[in-house]
């Protein structure tokens, strides 16, 4: 999808638009830390396109100087967004620190659009005129409080989208490696790559694509990695800060179907391990866990048997992801990614045949009867496969209240336990039958 990022200084209300634009983000799972409370990267739609938004505003810089705060901010969106909106305010007018923001946003290569906020009254919308100044042409008259000119506003950015042309022709596996800074992500990138070829084939430009890596495995099969360019280590105060990393995983994942999650064998799972892990299992991609820099620890019997039982315990709604123990520094094991990717990319696209689905579904219901609520039992009528990454199921019902979730998951356990669907979530919605 692509992105849009609102731009500005302090106080022009980003907030407040980004949160009246922003919808709800789809199929949040509610038990998942952390990743709801994350506003600063959301979906939302307009005219049936779908985008990410971006709030600048919101990667907590307080610690930096004001001026720093603005050139870094500015900085993100450039580096990220397809889309800018510029925002600046009807109240004060134009200010120095506009002009500032103005000067970084000159360099952008992508479209700016420049939003004039608190514009609640025809007066205010009179002061708009002074904002040619700028430089940005034309600019927005909105009113975040009342909700006026979002409108226009929006027909304006969804014009500028870049068309996916390139994209939807490629059928190599997109995947991306997550992880907090540190896990070992770009090491297993250049391991992977072969030490010299490192991320040679990216030129950053304009195109959100530039940042991906092709390569193709011994079989002949093409992989694209996704957003390499966000492994390289640039230095600048914002990638620095937790937030920013989150944001920047969110967005290789919106790119992917397949998600390896990173973690640490030496440092263990962390609560920031678990907000990525998240968002890859909310957005219904396919996951592998790699756990990296196996080559630390002195190993027994045991220990890769309860590094699995801690991984199981802290990551309990990813039962369905296969674990690699990993070297980047030995290599061990590096071999068996390029397959086991292959494997939960092909589980994750899988369609099953409505009458071999019935037939497990029958079996099932055979051996373990559905419940029963208030004296009403739950019947299954039909079960058919709607839609792959990830595979989703409708169960057509006589009720869905009556579906449990211990019956939904006994359901989805058997259907598991029929199909191989390692390393992919599947979805099971039940429907009531007209
Ligand atoms: P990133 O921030 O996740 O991209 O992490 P890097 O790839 O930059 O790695 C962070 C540090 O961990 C570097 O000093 C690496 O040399 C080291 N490292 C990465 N992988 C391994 C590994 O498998 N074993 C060991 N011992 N060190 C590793």
């Amino acid at each position: 999808n692509p992105t849009v990022a609102i731009v500005g200084r302090p106080n022009v209300g980003k907030s407040t638009i980004f949160n009246r634009l922003v919808g709800d983000r789809i199929s949040i799972v509610e038990d998942t830390p952390g990743v709801t409370r994350d506003r600063i990267y959301s979906s939302a739609e307009w005219l049936g396109r779908h985008f990410n938004l971006i709030d600048t505003g919101g990667i907590d810089l307080s610690d930096q100087p004001f001026s720093v705060q603005i050139t870094e901010q500015a900085e993100i969106a450039i580096d990220e967004a397809d889309v800018i909106v510029f925002l600046a305010s009807a109240v004060e007018g134009v200010t120095d620190e506009d002009e500032q923001v103005a000067k970084i946003l000159y360099r952008a290569d992508k479209p700016v659009l420049l939003a004039v906020n608190k514009a609640d009254n025809p007066e205010q919308r009179q002061q708009i005129y002074d904002f040619y100044t700028l430089g940005f042409g034309d600019p927005y008259p909105i009113s975040g409080a009342h909700g006026t000119g979002l409108g226009d506003l929006l027909d304006a950015v969804v014009k500028e989208f870049p068309t996916d042309a390139a994209n939807d022709e490629d059928d190599s596996i997109r995947f991306s490696l997550i992880g907090r800074p540190n896990v070992g992500k770009s090491s297993i990138v250049n391991a992977l790559l072969g030490e010299d070829r490192v991320i040679v084939s990216d030129v950053s430009g304009t195109t959100r694509d530039a940042v991906n890596t092709k390569f193709t495995d011994p079989d002949g099969d093409e992989f694209t990695m996704v957003d390499t360019a966000g492994l390289r280590k640039r230095g600048k105060v914002y990638e620095n800060t937790e937030r920013y990393s989150v944001m920047r995983a969110m967005s290789a994942i919106d790119k992917s179907d397949v998600v390896l999650v990173v973690l640490n064998a030496e440092e263990g799972i962390r609560e920031q391990d678990k907000h990525v892990a998240g968002y890859a299992h909310e957005a219904g991609r396919a996951i592998i866990i790699v756990v990296n820099k196996w080559d630390t620890l002195t190993k027994d019997d045991y220990t890769m048997a309860n590094f699995e039982a801690e991984i199981r315990d802290q990551f309990q709604y990813l039962d369905y992801a296969p674990i690699v123990y990993v070297s980047a520094k030995t290599h061990q094991r590096l071999d068996k990614l390029p397959a086991l990717i292959k494997q939960v990319n092909e589980n994750h696209r899988k369609r099953i045949k409505s009458s071999t689905l019935n037939d497990v579904i029958t079996d099932a219901i055979a051996t373990t009867p559905t419940p029963t609520q208030n004296g009403r039992r739950l019947r299954v009528y039909y079960v058919t496969q709607v839609a792959i990454q990830p595979p989703t199921f409708v169960f057509f019902v006589n009720d869905p209240e009556l579906m449990h979730f211990s019956y939904q998951r006994f359901l989805e356990n058997q259907i598991r336990k029929a199909f191989d669907f390692t390393g992919t979530p599947i979805h099971l919605i039940p429907r009531q039958r007209k």
